[in-house]
């Protein structure tokens, strides 16, 4: 029966109005269709984008990913990472393990409030084609936006800073738009900051020593390889100091050992605030520091030494028994320019380190507290 007056219904319906409406119908579903393929395609982009920035185990790593790469990846005009960082602790981080790292796009806050004010005090996304609001979000950008996507990077509930997306398309970010593929990449970004920070702290631990504060060997290794090559690039000087400390076992037999340790402490102390940013200090072993200067030549070199010497000599350490004593150093100083001698990175190396060490020997053998310089162009201060 009520089958009967369905057919009924239907046939009542024009032929004519019929096909316009399959018509109409199949347009949709089309329209449909290709959304959801949209949609899809979408969504594996963003799986993709998502997989690749997983896998960044450094903060640099990242920052490339987020800084530069994404931009192309994505059409995007801007991308402008802020980072809240009250403590300075991220900025120590990557200075101590890869020295300055800048990029134009990466902002530092020492509190939330600026991007708070943002999004007022809301952990939402935010999309906008508000023209007065980013000429102000992007005042420093000589790029143009005309839509934007604000992404609130969030862990356990903290605002742990913000990426921008600036698009030349004004329909590009609309409000009312979904959200939900921003929402999860904001959450991947967010996690995959924290996890690069975890990991550069593990590897700055790996680098440091403990006991001192000052980078250990491995770093001062390292940083001399890369300093090496990049003097020769700019056919700059490069120079070394080698120093150990005079009769420290001494230290140690009349003391004790943990008299000792602060005897080194006060040592590392006394030479940072010497040093300029780009120098490096390590904890060679022992009771023994080595200080890589670049851009520096051996006079400016021998300056420093003869600095470090004096300061090292004023230092008043005390005993279980608070009673003073004093410490001295003797220092070796290597120097090498470019244009000097034609040597593999490698050998290079090595002169610097054994130059220094041989100093070293030079300054003990001439009595102890002073600077050397061995052998080719031997010169001897305070000695
Ligand atoms: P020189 O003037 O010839 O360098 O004499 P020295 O006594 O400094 O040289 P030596 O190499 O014989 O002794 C180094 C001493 O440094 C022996 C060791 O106990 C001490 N030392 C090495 N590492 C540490 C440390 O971490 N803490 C303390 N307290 N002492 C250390
Ligand atoms: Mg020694
Ligand atoms: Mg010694």
């Amino acid at each position: 029966m009520e089958n009967k007056r369905y057919n009924q219904t239907t046939t009542s319906i024009p032929i004519k109005e019929q096909e316009r409406h399959n018509r109409e119908l199949s347009a949709t579903l089309n329209n449909l269709i290709n959304k959801a393929k949209q949609n899809q395609i979408t969504q594996e982009k963003f799986y993709q984008l998502e997989l690749h920035l997983l896998q960044s185990t450094s903060l640099t790593g990242l920052f490339e990913k987020l800084l530069v790469e994404l931009s192309q990846k994505l059409d995007l005009e801007i991308v402008e990472l802020h980072l809240i960082d009250s403590n300075d602790e991220i900025q120590r981080l990557i200075h101590d393990i890869y020295g300055d790292l800048d990029y134009e796009n990466l902002s530092y806050h020492k509190s939330e409030s600026t991007l708070n004010e943002i999004y007022q005090g809301n952990q939402d996304i935010l999309l906008s084609q508000d023209q007065e609001l980013i000429n102000q979000l992007f005042s420093f950008s000589s790029k143009k936006a005309y839509s934007v996507a604000l992404l609130p990077l969030i862990r356990e509930n903290t605002l742990i800073g913000s990426i921008h997306f600036g698009s030349h398309n004004k329909q590009r970010f609309v409000p009312g738009l979904a959200t939900s593929f921003l929402q999860h990449f904001g959450s991947i970004i967010s996690i995959c900051i924290e996890n690069a920070v975890t990991q550069e702290q593990f590897k700055l631990l790996s680098l440091v020593d403990l006991l001192t504060r000052t980078k250990n060997r491995r770093y001062f290794i390292q940083s001399l390889t890369k300093e090496i090559a990049r003097s020769s690039r700019s056919e700059s000087p490069i120079s070394c100091l080698f120093m150990d400390l005079d009769h420290f076992k001494e230290v140690n037999d009349s003391h004790g050992h943990l008299t000792g340790d602060r005897a080194l402490q006060s040592v590392a102390t006394t030479i940072m605030p010497l040093l300029r940013k780009s120098d490096v200090f390590a904890r060679f072993g022992g009771e023994e520091f080595t200080i890589l200067l670049p851009d520096t030549s051996q006079k400016q070199a021998l300056e420093i030494a003869e600095r470090i010497r004096q300061e090292i000599s004023q230092i008043s350490i005390a005993n279980d028994l608070n009673q003073a004593f004093k410490i001295t150093v003797s220092i070796g100083v290597s120097t090498w320019s470019a244009n000097k001698a034609s040597m593999t990175y490698e050998q290079v190396q090595n002169y610097l380190i054994s130059q220094a060490d041989k100093g070293v020997y030079l300054a003990k053998d001439k009595g102890r507290n002073c600077v050397a310089v061995a052998p080719e162009t031997l010169k001897i201060s305070n000695c």
